[in-house]
């Protein structure tokens, strides 16, 4: 057997062709959705990821504006521009790209974000609605994998889910959808015991660990749907997720590439949130 693969590329671009008629719309009634994206210090994968972002706006029509701030930048001064793009009309979505240096205090940043412009889903009250099913921003890659699942046009009613991974970015909230959606949940993290054990009873296996092919096909259950999150450089150079692709594939009924799979759904549930923001506003 050898699992169907799930195209996240292409997924992640006919969500954006629905977005295109959404954003022209708005401009045409004077209402372009707007983006600002901020970005401290010199992180290489950070302006990877942000320039990939601005590409995004781009090639939708959403303008966007980037605040390239140097790493030695004082909390105060950040926080001041966090409150300008709240203020300001032309802007729709804030997304500070994450890390920020030791010296910046992350979640301070990110409580400063004015709920309604926070994009990425990551403010307290964004994550608060999630949880008790109100509408809101969803963080973008968890949102990302539910579109993925969502093409298997498989029903998450009643299916055994298994996250492993339990961070505010992407476990928990992933989660919260998948139970959502009437999933069976289990939630595992750097304490579970027999882990493979719990993977094995998964209809629907995410990982999200930042571990490089841990999860090997004999962890999957037959037929199993397979998402990777994981975005892990080897030293060789090669970019590759959690899950060993090659020895899951041949157990899985689908999976999702890496690179290929995941990464571009984040950017298009991105470019979503800002269009959903800027139709909120109007
Ligand atoms: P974190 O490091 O914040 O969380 C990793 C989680 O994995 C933790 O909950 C940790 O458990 C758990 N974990 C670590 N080791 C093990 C283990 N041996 N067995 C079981 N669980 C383990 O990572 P993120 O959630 O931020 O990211 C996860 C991966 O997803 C990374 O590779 C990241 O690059 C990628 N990513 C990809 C995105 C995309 O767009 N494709 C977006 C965001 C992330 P504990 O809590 O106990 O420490």
């Amino acid at each position: 057997m050898s699992a169907f693969i799930i195209d996240g590329k292409s997924i992640a671009k006919r969500i954006k062709e629905e977005l295109r008629p959404k954003v022209l719309g708005l401009a045409e009634q004077g209402k372009q959705p707007g983006l600002a994206v901020v970005i401290v210090g010199d992180n290489s994968a950070s302006r990877v990821y942000v320039n990939m972002k601005k590409k995004a706006c781009s090639e939708l029509g959403i303008y966007s504006e980037e605040h390239a701030l140097p790493a030695t930048i004082r909390q105060d001064q950040l926080l001041d521009l966090i409150r300008d793009l709240n203020r300001n009309p032309r802007i729709h979505g804030i997304l500070v790209q994450l890390p920020l240096p030791d010296h910046l205090d992350e979640q301070l940043v990110i409580e400063t974000i004015d709920p309604a412009k926070d994009v990425d889903g990551f403010h307290p009250m964004s994550v608060g609605k999630l949880m008790i099913g109100l509408p809101g921003f969803p963080p973008c890659t968890p949102a990302g994998v539910m579109e993925l699942i969502k093409t298997t046009g498989i029903s998450l009613s009643g299916k055994e889910c298994v996250v492993i991974g339990r961070s505010n970015i992407v476990g928990k909230p992933q989660a919260i959808l998948l139970l959502r959606e009437n999933g069976t949940v289990t939630i595992c993290h750097s304490k579970t015991e027999n882990l493979a054990e719990v993977c094995r009873r998964a209809d629907v296996l995410i990982a999200a660990v930042g571990r490089p092919e841990m999860i090997t096909g004999e962890m999957i259950k037959p037929g199993a749907i397979v998402i990777d999150v994981g975005m892990n450089r080897k030293p060789d150079g090669k970019l590759v997720g959690d899950v060993h692709f090659e020895s899951a594939c041949s157990v899985a009924g689908w999976i999702t590439p890496v690179p290929g799979g995941v990464g571009p759904m984040t950017i298009a549930m991105l470019m979503k949130n800002t269009v959903q923001s800027a139709n909120e506003r109007a």
